[in-house]
């Protein structure tokens, strides 16, 4: 026994593609064979049969319906599989033998493009990365191939800037030389989801120089590295492989420099909550979240990247300020932009449609109906100022032509299908005309033989119909076959009570309006075509002008927020002062009820005011104040107005924090190694034009190591005259206040807490001083904790305090169990929590309008809500994911695991 011919060709065109799914046209199916049909058939749960292949077993296969095919791909790349499309590549009933089939196209995670389901804020981003050991450089490059952007940089190879770069870009994909370090994998595969594929070191190398010119108007033989222009050719050759066809959308290379954009690590990335919540991983909850406010989709996908991306020369952050500036001020103008962008589709994608020639003609429309709106965004720039707005105003191509011929060629709502005909508008093409002509002529003589016929013959329900199997036909009932007169009609079909008739003049009518019909859908394909190719042509025109578009849409969504949530325009100055009078953290303030954040001032610089220690205790706001300034910071330096009464923002480099990694704990690593080695990364690479936050450093290991190393990396910092750079430091070592004084630029500063009674209420006022107590035993009875373990710590605690620092007795401790459990009962009615929530209420309900500035009445008003026990919290928590789940895009099984865990939770409570 031998295998089946086709199972052969099967094999074969496997062969080519063994690290891809095979998807292998087989009809209306595409079919799955052997491992690829057990792994899919599990991913998808489809049914897992079998088909005769030749051999004594049956070869194990699954299938989907081509035309759903897109929804399943989706789910596997999201799922890190490539998939290889196998197409039948000639008519299947003109071919002898076995029909020749071929793939043609590659889908990975990177190279993704349906547009249905991407996610239209968010680019997809693959990226390579090329590293030369000999000369120690690395160079990466990123491509979006659904819009077209390439972009590349290269630097000394540094492992942590390689995670910055891919923190700021997040691509699915990361192609890297076969003979890579695993170690590097390893480390990126840590901190990112990401798949990578290996190419032979010939995929970067081969012809690089002669590619990128062919590719790219703008490339420069000579101005590059070796480095850099493999890591291109390396994207570009596997991007080329995978489409397999040309993609003349992607004709600019963009080189960028790393230092000339705010540095961010990518610890600090995440920890700043810049584009996701650190806990949900959702839009909601970061930056981006308050920040967006765009109305295109292009707009959305700039702004991330602007917020990735934050400036470091003062006169380009300064331009995009007063450009926002100016938007402010004209706020019909303002509206009228918004309304006009509103309206317009994301041309980027489109034009990437148009590039690969998958774009159809309602999409086409959409693309008219954007450009048609452009004219009066022109309009409007026109009447602005400042430079950047002046400058797009000048920029900005109106694309008139491209629009002249969209709207004589396609008609205004064609079909879908580019092969069923309608698509192309009257009178632009006179073949078209006339066929359409003739299509409507034969149809009318039809219409007019059925009242004819029933003239002739007298029979009121004879009827003229037509049926893809035997075409135009007279239908008569068997009632009044009788009436027709002998000879007239010929037999075609019999129904129950009827028989259906032809005439050779109708079959004639027939084959001249079906004729025509073929030859209208044949010939609107065709003069489709043409006009697609016509605005190809123009691809890089329309980019450009998409480009003003997003970038217009993001200077609106800045001025939007501005106005929206009261922000003011800092100050922007290349000195070493940061102030900021009452400052407010952008995204908490929103995330509780309005007016309810407390604002504080922050003033820091490089000389008697350069490191900000923060005491306090849990709870107090001491992060979120930390938070607070880098965000501002960063807003400051993306061109935004900041959340502040006023703000004076000296440039920063490089921003770093160190703030509770919890979440690294699922990385597998120990929470004080990865707080000692970012601690490390900042000692290293800060200078003293960066901002540091360190948050509790130390927490990890035993007191007195944490305070060592708290204290010595402070000492580090203010001593070092390379480093002496703006610092805000938290701490719970209380011990450090007594730095103040010892070490020049060290401040105290606390955040203040009232005491009611044994109980504390958080009034977040950032004051001058160190906080004289930590409060830990009131923070841990807001938390709920029983109130037996609260009082019986307060015993050891205030023992504790007598010994002062001598060496502690156990058993003395110990024996003071028996006289707190005693307390506990006397002291239980006087130290009712209840009583100071309720008098709080009261207070807060007299005073409903108090202004956010005004801390001591309205802060309790906060705190009620603020300091609900954990317990609620966590059922909180609970209602929120069950409220997130998105059923939809959830396997039976992702489901059931979901609500197993859901029942576990909820049972815990
Ligand atoms: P800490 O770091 O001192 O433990 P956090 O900064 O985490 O405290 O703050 C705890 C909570 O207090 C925050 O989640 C926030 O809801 C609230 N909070 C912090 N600062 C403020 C503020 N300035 N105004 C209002 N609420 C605040
Ligand atoms: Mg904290």
């Amino acid at each position: 026994m031998g295998l089946t011919p086709m199972m052969q060709q099967y094999l074969e065109i496997k062969e080519s593609c063994k690290d891809c799914i095979l998807f292998f046209r087989l009809g209306d199916f595409y079919e799955m064979f052997f491992e690829d049909a057990e792994k899919v058939s599990k991913e998808l749960e489809l049914v897992l049969t079998g088909k005769d292949c030749g051999l004594e077993n049956r070869a194990p296969m699954c299938g989907i319906p081509y035309h759903a095919a897109n929804s399943y791909i989706s789910r596997l790349v999201n799922k890190g599989y490539k998939i290889a499309i196998c197409e039948q590549l000639e008519d299947a009933s003109a071919s002898k033998g076995i029909v020749k089939r071929g793939i043609i196209k590659v889908v990975t995670p990177g190279t993704y493009t349906d547009s249905s389901f991407l996610e239209d804020n968010k680019n997809n981003y693959i990226m390579s990365l090329y590293v030369d050991s000999n000369k120690n450089l690395v160079a990466l490059s990123f491509a979006d191939i659904s819009t077209g952007e390439f972009s590349c940089t290269d630097t000394q190879y540094d492992l942590s800037i390689i995670l910055d770069e891919i923190s700021k870009y997040n691509p699915k994909e990361i192609l890297i030389q076969d003979n890579l370090d695993d170690k590097i994998c390893e480390q990126i595969k840590e901190r990112f989801n990401v798949s990578f594929t290996r190419l032979p070191d010939q995929m970067f190398t081969t012809d690089a120089e002669e590619t990128l010119v062919s590719q790219f108007s703008n490339f420069d033989k000579g101005e590059y590295t070796d480095t850099l222009i493999k890591a291109c050719n390396g994207l570009l050759s596997y991007v080329i492989d995978t489409q397999k066809i040309p993609l003349p959308h992607i004709n600019e290379m963009e080189y960028y420099n790393i230092v000339d954009y705010l540095t961010i690590d990518s610890n600090s990335r995440r920890n700043l909550e810049l584009t996701e919540s650190l806990r949900e991983k959702s839009k909601k909850g970061s930056l981006l979240w308050v920040m967006d406010k765009t109305n295109t989709a292009m707009g959305g996908r700039q702004l991330r990247k602007w917020i990735e991306q934050p400036l470091i020369d003062k006169k380009a952050i300064q331009k995009r300020l007063n450009s926002v500036e100016e938007l402010l001020n004209n706020i019909s103008a303002h509206e009228d932009l918004k309304d006009a962008l509103k309206e317009i589709y994301d041309i980027e994608r489109l034009v990437g449609k148009i590039s690969s020639k998958s774009v159809n003609a309602k999409e086409l429309i959409s693309l008219k109906n954007s450009i048609e709106k452009i004219p009066a965004v022109k309009n409007i720039l026109s009447s602005f100022k400042s430079n950047l707005l002046n400058n797009m105003y000048s920029n900005l191509d109106e694309l008139k032509d491209i629009y002249e011929i969209l709207d004589e060629a396609i008609l205004d709502n064609p079909s879908i299908s580019v092969k069923e005909g309608n698509l192309i508008k009257e009178g632009y093409n006179k073949e078209i005309d006339e066929l359409k002509t003739a299509k409507a002529h034969g149809k009318e003589w039809i219409a007019s033989l059925e009242s004819n016929e029933k003239d002739v013959t007298g029979i009121k329900s004879l009827k003229v119909g037509y049926n893809k199997v035997f075409g135009y036909y007279i239908e008569v009932t068997k009632t009044n076959l009788n009436l027709i007169p002998e000879g007239r009609y010929i037999r075609k079909q019999t129904l129950a009570n009827a028989e259906r008739f032809i005439t050779p003049e109708l079959k004639e009518m027939e084959d001249k309006i079906l004729g025509a019909e073929e030859k209208l859908v044949n010939l609107e394909y065709e003069i489709f075509i043409q006009v697609r190719e016509k605005i190809e042509a123009q691809v890089d025109r329309m980019q450009v002008t998409a480009k003003i578009i997003a970038e217009l849409d993001c200077l609106s969504s800045l001025s939007t927020i501005a106005l929206e949530n009261n922000y003011i325009k800092p100050e922007i100055t290349n000195s070493e002062e940061l102030f900021i009078e009452e400052g407010r953290h952008p995204v908490v303030e929103k995330m509780i009820p309005s007016g309810n954040f407390v604002a504080n001032d922050t003033h820091i610089n490089t000389s008697n005011e350069q490191l900000l220690l923060i005491t306090g205790p849990n709870m107090a706001g001491k992060s979120t104040f930390m938070r607070q300034v880098a965000l501002i910071v960063l807003m400051a330096q993306i061109g935004s107005f900041v959340p502040a009464k006023k703000a004076v923002i000296a440039v920063c480099d490089k921003i770093f924090t160190r703030i509770g990694a919890s979440d690294d704990l699922a990385a597998g690593k120990s929470t004080f190694m990865v707080e000692m080695w970012e601690v490390s990364n900042i000692l290293k690479n800060a200078t003293n034009k960066s901002l540091i936050l360190l948050d509790e450093v130390g927490r990890g290991t035993s007191t007195y190591d944490g305070l060592s190393i708290a204290w010595s990396v402070i000492e580090y910092i203010s001593g070092n005259s390379k480093l002496k750079c703006k610092t805000l430091f938290a701490t719970h070592y209380h011990e450090l206040t007594k730095l103040e004084g010892i070490l020049e630029g060290v401040k105290n500063y606390s955040v203040s807490v009232k005491e009611i009674g044994s109980d504390i209420v958080f009034l977040r006022k950032i004051v001058r001083g160190g906080a004289d107590q930590s409060y830990g035993i009131e923070v841990a009875k807001l938390a709920g904790l029983p109130e037996e373990v609260i009082n019986r710590a307060k015993h050891i605690l205030e023992r504790i305090e007598k010994e002062n620092g001598s060496d502690i007795n156990i058993e003395d401790i110990s024996n003071l169990r028996e006289v707190a459990v005693d307390k506990v009962e006397s002291n239980e009615k006087e130290n009712s929590t209840e009583v100071v929530v309720e008098e709080s209420i009261k207070e807060s309900a007299i005073n409903t309008s108090v202004k956010s500035s005004n801390v001591s009445k309205n802060t309790l008003e906060v705190d009620v809500s603020m300091q609900m026990n954990f317990a609620d919290i966590e059922k909180q928590n609970l209602v929120k994911e069950i409220a997130s789940i998105d059923v939809l895009n959830m396997t039976p099984m992702d489901g059931f695991n979901k609500l197993y865990d859901i029942i576990k939770k909820a049972k815990s409570l």
